[in-house]
Protein backbone atom coordinates (compact mmCIF):
# COMPACT_ATOMS: atom_id res chain seq x y z
CA UNK A 1 0.00 0.00 0.00
CA UNK A 2 1.54 3.62 -0.95
CA UNK A 3 0.60 6.54 0.38
CA UNK A 4 -2.10 7.39 -1.64
CA UNK A 5 -4.52 4.02 -0.77
CA UNK A 6 -4.06 4.81 3.06
CA UNK A 7 -5.01 8.28 2.61
CA UNK A 8 -8.11 6.82 0.56
CA UNK A 9 -9.38 4.21 3.01
CA UNK A 10 -8.98 7.19 5.33
CA UNK A 11 -11.51 9.09 3.73
CA UNK A 12 -13.97 6.31 3.57
CA UNK A 13 -13.73 4.81 7.04
CA UNK A 14 -14.51 9.09 8.07
CA UNK A 15 -17.25 8.83 5.65
CA UNK A 16 -18.83 6.19 6.55
CA UNK A 17 -18.55 6.89 10.19
CA UNK A 18 -20.36 10.25 9.82
CA UNK A 19 -22.93 9.42 6.78
CA UNK A 20 -23.42 6.04 5.89
CA UNK A 21 -25.89 7.14 3.17
CA UNK A 22 -23.51 9.64 0.88
CA UNK A 23 -20.62 6.99 0.07
CA UNK A 24 -19.74 9.21 -3.39
CA UNK A 25 -16.00 9.78 -2.65
CA UNK A 26 -16.06 12.29 -5.29
CA UNK A 27 -18.50 14.70 -2.94
CA UNK A 28 -17.06 13.49 0.10
CA UNK A 29 -14.95 16.26 0.98
CA UNK A 30 -17.74 18.78 0.53
CA UNK A 31 -20.40 16.62 1.79
CA UNK A 32 -18.23 16.14 5.40
CA UNK A 33 -18.50 19.50 5.94
CA UNK A 34 -21.46 19.85 5.68
CA UNK A 35 -22.06 16.88 7.59
CA UNK A 36 -19.94 17.55 10.36
CA UNK A 37 -21.64 21.59 10.48
CA UNK A 38 -24.50 20.14 10.90
CA UNK A 39 -23.54 18.00 13.86
CA UNK A 40 -21.83 20.64 15.84
CA UNK A 41 -24.85 22.99 15.43
CA UNK A 42 -27.17 19.83 16.87
CA UNK A 43 -24.71 20.16 20.01
CA UNK A 44 -24.89 23.91 19.86
CA UNK A 45 -28.68 23.82 19.51
CA UNK A 46 -28.80 21.50 22.36
CA UNK A 47 -26.75 23.76 24.04
CA UNK A 48 -28.65 26.37 23.29
CA UNK A 49 -32.01 25.47 24.90
CA UNK A 50 -30.61 23.83 28.15
CA UNK A 51 -29.12 27.23 28.45
CA UNK A 52 -32.32 29.03 27.85
CA UNK A 53 -34.14 26.60 30.55
CA UNK A 54 -31.23 27.25 32.93
CA UNK A 55 -31.35 30.75 32.54
CA UNK A 56 -35.48 30.45 32.71
CA UNK A 57 -34.63 28.94 36.18
CA UNK A 58 -32.41 31.30 37.27
CA UNK A 59 -34.45 34.21 36.24
CA UNK A 60 -37.71 32.41 37.98
CA UNK A 61 -35.58 31.53 41.19
CA UNK A 62 -34.18 35.00 41.34
CA UNK A 63 -37.32 36.82 40.78
CA UNK A 64 -37.28 37.68 44.80
CA UNK A 65 -34.10 37.20 45.71
CA UNK A 66 -31.01 38.76 43.96
CA UNK A 67 -28.89 36.99 46.09
CA UNK A 68 -29.18 34.08 43.73
CA UNK A 69 -25.63 32.50 43.06
CA UNK A 70 -23.34 31.08 40.46
CA UNK A 71 -20.99 28.77 41.10
CA UNK A 72 -16.89 28.92 39.74
CA UNK A 73 -17.46 26.00 37.99
CA UNK A 74 -21.41 27.53 36.29
CA UNK A 75 -19.82 30.58 34.94
CA UNK A 76 -16.71 28.33 33.42
CA UNK A 77 -19.13 26.34 31.84
CA UNK A 78 -21.34 29.71 30.79
CA UNK A 79 -18.00 31.33 29.38
CA UNK A 80 -17.00 27.99 27.40
CA UNK A 81 -20.99 27.76 25.96
CA UNK A 82 -21.00 31.48 24.59
CA UNK A 83 -17.60 31.31 23.15
CA UNK A 84 -18.85 27.96 21.24
CA UNK A 85 -22.15 29.62 20.23
CA UNK A 86 -19.93 32.87 19.17
CA UNK A 87 -17.16 30.51 17.33
CA UNK A 88 -19.96 28.75 15.51
CA UNK A 89 -21.71 31.63 14.46
CA UNK A 90 -22.32 32.33 10.72
CA UNK A 91 -25.32 32.99 8.25
CA UNK A 92 -26.87 29.36 8.44
CA UNK A 93 -26.77 29.45 12.37
CA UNK A 94 -30.29 30.79 13.26
CA UNK A 95 -30.27 31.92 16.69
CA UNK A 96 -31.38 35.68 17.07
CA UNK A 97 -28.17 37.98 18.41
CA UNK A 98 -30.67 39.42 21.05
CA UNK A 99 -31.38 35.74 22.78
CA UNK A 100 -27.71 35.41 23.05
CA UNK A 101 -27.23 38.83 24.62
CA UNK A 102 -29.99 38.34 26.55
CA UNK A 103 -28.42 34.93 28.22
CA UNK A 104 -25.29 36.87 28.36
CA UNK A 105 -26.84 40.06 30.23
CA UNK A 106 -28.72 38.03 32.51
CA UNK A 107 -25.27 35.94 33.34
CA UNK A 108 -23.73 39.66 34.08
CA UNK A 109 -26.39 40.55 36.53
CA UNK A 110 -26.22 37.37 38.41
CA UNK A 111 -22.39 37.47 38.39
CA UNK A 112 -22.54 41.31 39.64
CA UNK A 113 -24.70 40.36 42.40
CA UNK A 114 -22.35 37.21 43.41
CA UNK A 115 -19.12 38.83 43.29
CA UNK A 116 -19.65 42.54 45.06
CA UNK A 117 -21.74 43.48 47.78
CA UNK A 118 -22.79 46.64 49.52
CA UNK A 119 -22.24 46.37 53.28
CA UNK A 120 -23.21 48.55 55.91
CA UNK A 121 -21.62 48.80 58.63
CA UNK A 122 -22.25 50.32 62.35
CA UNK A 123 -18.99 50.73 64.03
CA UNK A 124 -18.76 51.93 67.55
CA UNK A 125 -15.97 53.68 68.30
CA UNK A 126 -13.55 52.41 71.31
CA UNK A 127 -11.19 54.50 73.41
CA UNK A 128 -7.99 55.31 71.13
CA UNK A 129 -9.57 54.90 67.80
CA UNK A 130 -9.47 57.66 64.98
CA UNK A 131 -11.15 58.22 62.28
CA UNK A 132 -8.61 57.55 60.24
CA UNK A 133 -7.77 53.55 61.48
CA UNK A 134 -11.38 53.40 61.40
CA UNK A 135 -11.36 53.38 57.54
CA UNK A 136 -7.91 51.40 57.20
CA UNK A 137 -9.36 48.53 59.62
CA UNK A 138 -12.10 48.38 56.54
CA UNK A 139 -8.96 47.54 53.99
CA UNK A 140 -8.52 51.72 52.70
CA UNK A 141 -5.22 52.33 52.13
CA UNK A 142 -3.82 55.02 54.68
CA UNK A 143 -3.66 57.82 51.95
CA UNK A 144 -7.19 57.46 50.64
CA UNK A 145 -8.35 57.51 54.13
CA UNK A 146 -6.26 60.94 55.15
CA UNK A 147 -8.12 62.22 51.72
CA UNK A 148 -11.70 61.36 53.17
CA UNK A 149 -10.66 62.76 56.84
CA UNK A 150 -9.28 66.08 55.31
CA UNK A 151 -13.07 66.37 53.06
CA UNK A 152 -14.83 65.57 56.27
CA UNK A 153 -12.49 67.90 58.08
CA UNK A 154 -13.89 70.86 56.17
CA UNK A 155 -18.05 70.61 58.35
CA UNK A 156 -16.51 68.07 61.31
CA UNK A 157 -13.34 68.14 63.54
CA UNK A 158 -12.88 64.24 63.47
CA UNK A 159 -10.81 64.72 66.57
CA UNK A 160 -14.13 65.40 68.25
CA UNK A 161 -15.12 61.94 68.10
CA UNK A 162 -15.41 59.94 71.19
CA UNK A 163 -15.08 56.84 72.62
CA UNK A 164 -19.18 55.20 72.10
CA UNK A 165 -19.55 57.21 68.86
CA UNK A 166 -21.27 55.46 66.11
CA UNK A 167 -19.70 55.45 62.60
CA UNK A 168 -21.97 54.75 59.51
CA UNK A 169 -20.23 53.41 56.82
CA UNK A 170 -21.28 52.07 53.38
CA UNK A 171 -18.48 50.42 51.64
CA UNK A 172 -18.76 47.83 48.23
CA UNK A 173 -16.59 44.69 48.63
CA UNK A 174 -15.62 41.99 46.36
CA UNK A 175 -17.07 38.91 48.18
CA UNK A 176 -14.73 36.61 45.85
CA UNK A 177 -11.56 37.77 47.00
CA UNK A 178 -12.48 39.47 50.20
CA UNK A 179 -11.39 42.45 49.12
CA UNK A 180 -12.31 46.81 49.73
CA UNK A 181 -13.42 47.82 46.13
CA UNK A 182 -14.70 51.37 47.84
CA UNK A 183 -15.72 53.24 50.54
CA UNK A 184 -19.32 54.79 49.26
CA UNK A 185 -20.24 56.96 52.12
CA UNK A 186 -19.63 57.96 56.03
CA UNK A 187 -22.26 59.30 57.99
CA UNK A 188 -21.74 60.69 61.78
CA UNK A 189 -24.60 61.84 64.09
CA UNK A 190 -23.16 63.19 67.32
CA UNK A 191 -26.48 64.38 68.25
CA UNK A 192 -30.09 62.95 67.05
CA UNK A 193 -31.18 65.05 63.91
CA UNK A 194 -27.49 66.29 63.31
CA UNK A 195 -25.78 64.27 60.88
CA UNK A 196 -21.99 64.71 59.37
CA UNK A 197 -21.90 62.76 56.03
CA UNK A 198 -19.20 62.54 53.35
CA UNK A 199 -20.31 60.98 50.10
CA UNK A 200 -18.08 59.25 46.94
CA UNK A 201 -20.06 60.86 43.76
CA UNK A 202 -19.63 59.04 40.07
CA UNK A 203 -16.26 60.67 39.97
CA UNK A 204 -14.75 58.96 42.68
CA UNK A 205 -14.75 62.61 44.34
CA UNK A 206 -15.37 62.67 47.77
CA UNK A 207 -18.00 65.38 48.73
CA UNK A 208 -18.77 66.10 53.08
CA UNK A 209 -22.01 68.12 53.84
CA UNK A 210 -23.93 68.44 56.92
CA UNK A 211 -27.65 67.61 57.44
CA UNK A 212 -29.61 68.93 59.97
CA UNK A 213 -33.11 67.85 60.84
CA UNK A 214 -35.84 70.56 62.01
CA UNK A 215 -36.22 70.27 65.60
CA UNK A 216 -39.70 70.39 67.29
CA UNK A 217 -40.09 72.72 70.23
CA UNK A 218 -42.32 71.28 73.04
CA UNK A 219 -43.27 72.64 76.07
CA UNK A 220 -43.61 70.64 79.08
CA UNK A 221 -45.83 71.02 82.42
CA UNK A 222 -44.39 69.17 85.28
CA UNK A 223 -45.24 69.21 89.44
CA UNK A 224 -44.89 66.97 92.27
CA UNK A 225 -44.08 66.36 95.94
CA UNK A 226 -39.96 66.69 97.56
CA UNK A 227 -39.50 63.56 98.92
CA UNK A 228 -35.57 63.19 99.37
CA UNK A 229 -33.58 65.22 97.60
CA UNK A 230 -35.01 67.66 95.07
CA UNK A 231 -33.22 66.44 92.40
CA UNK A 232 -34.21 63.15 92.79
CA UNK A 233 -37.71 63.76 93.23
CA UNK A 234 -37.98 66.27 90.03
CA UNK A 235 -36.01 63.54 88.13
CA UNK A 236 -38.84 61.08 89.39
CA UNK A 237 -41.57 63.36 87.77
CA UNK A 238 -39.53 62.74 84.66
CA UNK A 239 -37.99 65.85 84.34
CA UNK A 240 -34.31 65.85 82.64
CA UNK A 241 -31.17 65.76 84.96
CA UNK A 242 -30.52 69.34 83.03
CA UNK A 243 -33.11 70.94 83.66
CA UNK A 244 -33.29 69.95 87.44
CA UNK A 245 -29.79 71.53 87.24
CA UNK A 246 -30.92 74.78 86.17
CA UNK A 247 -33.95 74.47 87.89
CA UNK A 248 -31.59 74.62 91.07
CA UNK A 249 -29.33 77.30 89.33
CA UNK A 250 -32.27 79.64 89.24
CA UNK A 251 -33.22 79.27 93.59
CA UNK A 252 -29.63 78.52 94.63
CA UNK A 253 -29.28 82.25 94.93
CA UNK A 254 -32.33 82.44 97.38
CA UNK A 255 -32.62 78.71 98.97
CA UNK A 256 -30.12 77.06 100.83
CA UNK A 257 -31.47 73.18 99.05
CA UNK A 258 -29.69 71.41 102.73
CA UNK A 259 -31.57 73.61 105.14
CA UNK A 260 -34.68 75.03 103.40
CA UNK A 261 -36.47 71.82 101.71
CA UNK A 262 -37.96 69.89 103.79
CA UNK A 263 -39.77 66.43 103.04
CA UNK A 264 -43.76 67.39 101.43
CA UNK A 265 -42.09 70.53 99.73
CA UNK A 266 -43.72 71.35 96.47
CA UNK A 267 -41.85 72.08 93.41
CA UNK A 268 -43.67 73.36 89.65
CA UNK A 269 -41.81 73.99 86.37
CA UNK A 270 -42.75 74.24 83.09
CA UNK A 271 -39.68 73.76 80.42
CA UNK A 272 -38.90 73.63 77.09
CA UNK A 273 -37.51 70.39 74.92
CA UNK A 274 -36.47 70.25 71.60
CA UNK A 275 -36.75 67.12 69.93
CA UNK A 276 -36.25 65.44 66.34
CA UNK A 277 -39.05 64.81 63.93
CA UNK A 278 -39.09 61.03 65.55
CA UNK A 279 -39.03 62.18 68.73
CA UNK A 280 -36.23 61.91 70.21
CA UNK A 281 -35.02 64.13 73.24
CA UNK A 282 -32.03 67.01 71.14
CA UNK A 283 -31.62 69.10 73.87
CA UNK A 284 -33.71 70.70 76.79
CA UNK A 285 -34.61 74.45 76.19
CA UNK A 286 -35.11 77.36 78.74
CA UNK A 287 -37.27 76.88 81.81
CA UNK A 288 -40.19 79.30 81.67
CA UNK A 289 -41.74 78.94 84.96
CA UNK A 290 -39.98 77.76 88.10
CA UNK A 291 -41.63 77.41 91.91
CA UNK A 292 -41.21 76.03 94.91
CA UNK A 293 -43.44 75.66 97.96
CA UNK A 294 -41.57 75.40 101.00
CA UNK A 295 -43.75 74.81 103.63
CA UNK A 296 -46.73 77.89 103.34
CA UNK A 297 -44.13 79.97 101.41
CA UNK A 298 -44.10 79.72 97.70
CA UNK A 299 -41.71 81.28 95.71
CA UNK A 300 -42.42 81.34 91.64
CA UNK A 301 -40.77 82.22 88.98
CA UNK A 302 -40.83 83.50 85.25
CA UNK A 303 -38.21 83.62 82.87
CA UNK A 304 -38.09 86.96 81.44
CA UNK A 305 -35.29 88.58 78.58
CA UNK A 306 -35.45 92.27 78.91
CA UNK A 307 -34.69 94.33 75.59
CA UNK A 308 -31.33 94.11 75.83
CA UNK A 309 -30.83 90.56 76.05
CA UNK A 310 -30.31 89.98 79.37
CA UNK A 311 -31.79 87.37 80.54
CA UNK A 312 -33.05 86.61 84.38
CA UNK A 313 -36.01 85.21 86.66
CA UNK A 314 -38.50 87.53 88.27
CA UNK A 315 -41.25 86.84 90.97
CA UNK A 316 -44.85 87.93 89.52
CA UNK A 317 -44.10 91.87 90.47
CA UNK A 318 -41.09 91.69 88.33
CA UNK A 319 -38.75 91.73 91.12
CA UNK A 320 -35.40 89.88 90.72
CA UNK A 321 -34.19 87.15 92.82
CA UNK A 322 -31.02 86.29 91.28
CA UNK A 323 -28.99 88.87 92.14
CA UNK A 324 -28.84 87.87 95.85
CA UNK A 325 -25.76 86.85 96.63
CA UNK A 326 -25.21 82.61 96.53
CA UNK A 327 -25.32 81.21 100.02
CA UNK A 328 -23.52 78.11 99.16
CA UNK A 329 -21.40 79.20 96.40
CA UNK A 330 -20.58 75.41 94.91
CA UNK A 331 -21.31 72.76 92.47
CA UNK A 332 -22.09 69.98 95.54
CA UNK A 333 -25.04 71.72 96.67
CA UNK A 334 -25.86 69.20 99.31
CA UNK A 335 -22.31 70.20 101.07
CA UNK A 336 -22.96 70.25 104.78
CA UNK A 337 -21.78 73.16 107.15
CA UNK A 338 -18.92 72.01 108.81
CA UNK A 339 -18.39 75.01 110.88
CA UNK A 340 -20.57 77.80 111.05
CA UNK A 341 -19.90 81.98 111.33
CA UNK A 342 -19.53 83.06 114.87
CA UNK A 343 -17.53 81.98 118.27
CA UNK A 344 -16.41 78.81 117.91
CA UNK A 345 -12.99 77.11 119.37
CA UNK A 346 -10.46 76.45 117.05
CA UNK A 347 -10.05 73.23 115.71
CA UNK A 348 -6.22 74.03 115.36
CA UNK A 349 -5.07 77.02 117.08
CA UNK A 350 -7.41 75.47 120.19
CA UNK A 351 -8.71 78.68 121.27
CA UNK A 352 -11.65 80.97 121.13
CA UNK A 353 -12.11 82.77 118.15
CA UNK A 354 -14.45 84.17 115.96
CA UNK A 355 -15.16 82.19 112.57
CA UNK A 356 -15.83 84.78 110.19
CA UNK A 357 -17.11 82.74 107.45
CA UNK A 358 -19.15 79.48 106.55
CA UNK A 359 -16.81 76.13 106.44
CA UNK A 360 -18.57 73.89 103.55
CA UNK A 361 -17.14 70.42 103.94
CA UNK A 362 -17.08 68.97 100.14
CA UNK A 363 -14.83 66.38 97.56
CA UNK A 364 -11.64 68.07 96.69
CA UNK A 365 -11.80 69.50 93.27
CA UNK A 366 -15.51 70.60 93.79
CA UNK A 367 -16.57 73.86 91.79
CA UNK A 368 -16.92 77.06 93.51
CA UNK A 369 -19.03 79.76 92.01
CA UNK A 370 -18.43 83.64 92.07
CA UNK A 371 -21.85 84.04 94.30
CA UNK A 372 -22.46 87.03 92.56
CA UNK A 373 -21.33 89.21 89.26
CA UNK A 374 -18.04 91.17 90.46
CA UNK A 375 -14.54 91.89 90.27
CA UNK A 376 -11.96 89.60 91.11
CA UNK A 377 -10.00 92.18 93.36
CA UNK A 378 -7.25 89.24 94.68
CA UNK A 379 -6.42 85.45 93.44
CA UNK A 380 -3.57 84.59 95.46
CA UNK A 381 -1.88 82.53 98.38
CA UNK A 382 -3.16 84.33 101.60
CA UNK A 383 -1.32 82.98 104.33
CA UNK A 384 -3.70 80.84 106.70
CA UNK A 385 -6.13 81.15 104.30
CA UNK A 386 -4.23 79.21 101.54
CA UNK A 387 -5.21 79.67 97.83
CA UNK A 388 -7.48 82.77 98.45
CA UNK A 389 -9.95 85.05 95.89
CA UNK A 390 -11.72 87.98 96.77
CA UNK A 391 -14.64 89.38 94.88
CA UNK A 392 -15.74 93.01 95.03
CA UNK A 393 -19.85 92.92 93.47
CA UNK A 394 -20.82 96.22 94.37
CA UNK A 395 -20.08 98.96 97.10
CA UNK A 396 -21.57 97.19 99.34
CA UNK A 397 -21.10 93.29 99.08
CA UNK A 398 -17.62 91.62 98.74
CA UNK A 399 -17.04 87.50 99.28
CA UNK A 400 -14.25 85.71 99.78
CA UNK A 401 -13.29 82.17 99.08
CA UNK A 402 -10.54 80.23 101.21
CA UNK A 403 -8.23 77.02 100.71
CA UNK A 404 -8.77 76.34 97.36
CA UNK A 405 -6.93 73.88 95.69
CA UNK A 406 -6.42 75.50 92.73
CA UNK A 407 -8.24 78.71 90.72
CA UNK A 408 -10.31 78.40 87.63
CA UNK A 409 -8.46 79.18 84.30
CA UNK A 410 -8.49 82.66 83.91
CA UNK A 411 -9.01 83.83 86.89
CA UNK A 412 -7.15 86.73 88.61
CA UNK A 413 -7.05 90.05 89.69
CA UNK A 414 -9.32 92.67 87.61
CA UNK A 415 -11.18 89.89 85.82
CA UNK A 416 -14.80 90.56 85.86
CA UNK A 417 -17.07 87.16 86.53
CA UNK A 418 -20.28 86.41 86.42
CA UNK A 419 -22.23 84.75 89.01
CA UNK A 420 -22.44 81.05 89.02
CA UNK A 421 -18.99 81.35 87.06
CA UNK A 422 -16.60 78.73 88.14
CA UNK A 423 -13.77 80.85 90.22
CA UNK A 424 -11.93 77.49 91.12
CA UNK A 425 -11.68 74.29 93.14
CA UNK A 426 -12.37 73.26 96.81
CA UNK A 427 -8.97 71.69 98.59
CA UNK A 428 -7.50 72.00 101.66
CA UNK A 429 -4.76 74.69 101.76
CA UNK A 430 -3.41 76.84 104.24
CA UNK A 431 -4.42 76.23 107.56
CA UNK A 432 -7.01 73.53 106.86
CA UNK A 433 -7.77 70.04 108.50
CA UNK A 434 -9.71 68.80 105.51
CA UNK A 435 -11.48 69.68 102.18
CA UNK A 436 -13.41 72.67 102.64
CA UNK A 437 -14.71 75.81 101.26
CA UNK A 438 -14.42 79.04 104.23
CA UNK A 439 -16.63 81.16 102.55
CA UNK A 440 -17.11 84.79 103.96
CA UNK A 441 -19.14 87.98 103.04
CA UNK A 442 -18.25 91.36 103.60
CA UNK A 443 -20.65 94.12 103.75
CA UNK A 444 -19.60 97.68 104.56
CA UNK A 445 -15.80 96.62 105.15
CA UNK A 446 -17.61 93.74 107.57
CA UNK A 447 -17.41 90.61 107.86
CA UNK A 448 -21.43 89.00 108.18
CA UNK A 449 -23.06 85.84 108.26
CA UNK A 450 -23.11 84.56 104.81
CA UNK A 451 -26.71 82.95 105.90
CA UNK A 452 -28.18 86.08 107.03
CA UNK A 453 -27.55 88.45 104.31
CA UNK A 454 -30.93 89.25 102.33
CA UNK A 455 -29.81 92.31 100.76
CA UNK A 456 -28.65 93.04 97.09
CA UNK A 457 -31.54 92.53 95.38
CA UNK A 458 -31.20 92.83 91.64
CA UNK A 459 -32.31 94.84 89.11
CA UNK A 460 -36.03 94.92 89.55
CA UNK A 461 -38.43 95.26 86.11
CA UNK A 462 -39.31 99.28 85.35
CA UNK A 463 -40.99 100.78 82.64
CA UNK A 464 -41.70 98.96 79.21
CA UNK A 465 -39.83 96.04 80.41
CA UNK A 466 -41.97 95.77 83.31
CA UNK A 467 -45.35 96.24 81.56
CA UNK A 468 -43.86 93.33 78.62
CA UNK A 469 -43.38 91.41 81.81
CA UNK A 470 -46.56 91.46 82.97
CA UNK A 471 -47.79 91.00 79.64
CA UNK A 472 -45.81 87.70 79.08
CA UNK A 473 -46.80 85.83 82.33
CA UNK A 474 -50.42 86.63 81.32
CA UNK A 475 -50.14 84.71 78.52
CA UNK A 476 -48.19 81.99 80.02
CA UNK A 477 -50.98 81.66 82.63
CA UNK A 478 -53.57 81.79 79.89
CA UNK A 479 -51.78 79.17 77.67
CA UNK A 480 -51.69 77.04 81.18
CA UNK A 481 -54.09 77.51 82.78
CA UNK A 482 -55.84 74.32 83.10
CA UNK A 483 -52.37 73.40 84.60
CA UNK A 484 -52.06 76.09 86.80
CA UNK A 485 -56.27 75.76 88.01
CA UNK A 486 -55.13 72.16 88.78
CA UNK A 487 -52.22 72.88 91.16
CA UNK A 488 -54.40 75.78 92.55
CA UNK A 489 -57.37 72.84 93.29
CA UNK A 490 -54.45 70.60 94.95
CA UNK A 491 -53.38 73.48 96.96
CA UNK A 492 -56.98 74.32 98.80
CA UNK A 493 -57.47 70.41 99.21
CA UNK A 494 -54.19 70.12 101.35
CA UNK A 495 -55.49 73.39 103.31
CA UNK A 496 -58.80 72.00 104.10
CA UNK A 497 -57.13 68.98 105.42
ZN1 LIG B 1 -13.45 78.58 107.82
Amino acid sequence: MNWSDIYHNLKKKIAAKCCPKLPLPKKLNKLHRYARMKHKNKIVTTVYALLLVFAFILSVANHNNVNASVSPQENVDYLLLESSINNNYDETTVYPEDSVENIRSLFEMINYQETTKTIEHEIELSKGDTFINVLTDLGMEYKAAYDIYLELKKVYKPENLKAGQIIKITTTVDTVHDKLLSVDSITIEPQPGKRFIVERDENNTYLARKEKDDLILEVKTAEGMIDGTLSASMKRAGIPGKVVGNFINIFSYSIDFRRDIKKGDKFEIIFEKHLTQDGKLVKTGNILYASLTLRKDKIALYRYKDKSGLVDYYDEKGYAMKKTLHRKPLAFQSARISSPFGKRRHPIKKQIIIHWGVDYAAPRGTAIYAAGDGVIQSAKWNGGYGNYIKIRHNSEYSTAYAHMQRFAKGIRAGVRVKQGQVIGYVGSTGLSTGPHLHYEVVKNGRRVNPLKVKAAAGENLKGQNLRRFKNQVAELRKTYNTWFAQIEKQKEKIARK
